[in-house]
């Protein structure tokens, strides 16, 4: 099977460009937090641009289809890149792109105009892209979500890499004369191989980017946007699968309900941004002194909850006098105490509401006896 190989650099041009459309418009939809799509987006459009100079060969000067057609494909893969890093949250580093897009071109140029050889050209575009795209499939692969999306980008990105060491081997025997429109097995494989690598890639960088907007809403919506505990929602959630876990392996599940003492005084003494400082700090602190598989969430206002899975009600009340004595010894201003109820489930407690509400009648003894104290539920 013969393919024109002009045509199939224009199909792989068109598709980064309509890719380049859709993650372009991704970035101008999606939160700032989600990083990279404009390099991203930038990519596929350089690419673009050089594969149309590419094909252009012969009917453009060489300056431009040779020199500044690759100029741009480097750039465009060194932009992926930058943008993969953007993406995962990792320094970028400008000596990359001079290191990689740079560098080379007095090479190419003097294997353009001073000693033309198309085969150096090969392997010295060939062996920088290699690096480029494999660079940018272990860093995807290191740093980057267990997720489809992920996979398909090292995928595209590992295949491309590989079509360019081929192209590389091949480029070892090109004769100085031969030119980029001369079909040689190994140019079909590559020139093939890129069209779909490409789309795949980008539609691998646009579901990770999509898959990374529903995390971050997922979080969103479990967390208080102030204190980063869980939200209440989340934290019922929570109880009931614990409850039920408990259960089953026949354990006890305790719950401190803590309200913090007088709070209204700080807002209305230091203001309320001071207020919302020291629900902060609460939230830090408490969460230090809880284990690992306990949960700690924001009820409403100043009230918090703590599960504690599989402790008994003597333990809670440990936990629940820790946190309290250390709640009263910050010493930091302006401060308050905490009242803490303490409850543990029982054979009648099927849900956590029954639980919730023995907790918050222990709290409200709690505070009847001068608060800055535990009290636990019978
Ligand atoms: P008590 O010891 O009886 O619990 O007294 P209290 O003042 O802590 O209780 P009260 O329920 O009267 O007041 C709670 C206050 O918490 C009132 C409300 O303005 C404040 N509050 C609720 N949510 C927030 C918040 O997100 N930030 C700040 N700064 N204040 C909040
Ligand atoms: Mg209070
Ligand atoms: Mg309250």
């Amino acid at each position: 099977m013969n393919i024109d190989p002009r045509t199939v650099i224009l199909l792989a041009g068109v598709m980064g460009g309509i890719m380049s459309i859709v993650l372009y418009f991704m970035r101008r939809n999606f939160p700032p937090s989600i990083r990279g799509l404009g390099e991203w987006a930038a990519a596929p459009a350089l690419i673009f641009v050089s594969l149309l100079l590419l094909a252009a060969r012969g009917v453009v000067p060489q300056f431009f289809s040779v020199i500044v057609a690759n100029m741009l494909l480097l750039s465009g893969l060194s932009l992926f890149h930058f943008g993969t890093q953007r993406f995962l949250g990792l320094p970028t580093s400008i000596r990359l792109w001079v290191a990689v897009v740079l560098l080379p071109m007095p090479i190419l140029a003097w294997y353009t105009f001073v000693e033309p050889h198309y085969g150096m050209r090969v392997l010295l575009i060939s062996f920088l892209m290699t690096v480029l795209t494999s660079s940018n499939a272990l860093l995807l692969a290191r740093h980057g979500a267990r997720s489809f999306a992920t996979y398909l980008c090292i995928a595209a990105l590992a295949v491309q890499s590989l079509a360019q060491m081929l192209r590389f081997i091949s480029g070892l025997s090109i004769p100085a004369d031969s030119t980029l429109f001369i079909l040689s097995p190994a140019q079909q494989v590559y020139a093939t191989t890129y069209t779909f690598c490409i789309l795949m890639l980008c539609v691998g960088a646009v579901l990770m980017a999509t898959d990374k907007l529903r995390a971050e809403f997922e979080h969103q919506a479990r967390h208080d946007s102030l204190t980063g505990a869980l939200t209440r929602g989340a934290l019922i959630e929570a109880g009931e699968r614990e409850l039920e876990r408990n259960r089953r392996k026949n354990h006890v599940m305790s719950l401190l309900m803590m309200d913090l003492d007088h709070f209204k005084a700080i807002n209305d003494s230091h203001g309320h941004l001071a207020g919302d400082q020291v629900l902060v700090d609460f939230v830090a602190r408490v969460t230090t002194l809880l284990r690992r598989p306990d949960r700690f969430g924001r009820f409403g206002g100043e009230e918090f909850i703590a599960l504690l899975p599989e402790t008994s009600l003597e333990d809670a009340r440990i936990v629940a006098e820790r946190i309290r004595a250390d709640i009263a010894s910050a010493g930091v201003q302006p401060w308050c105490t905490v009242s803490i109820g303490a409850a543990t489930s029982s054979a009648d407690d099927a849900t956590v509401d029954a639980l919730l509400a023995r907790a918050d009648a222990a709290l409200y003894q709690a505070k009847a006896a001068g608060r800055n104290c535990v009290r636990t539920a019978a």
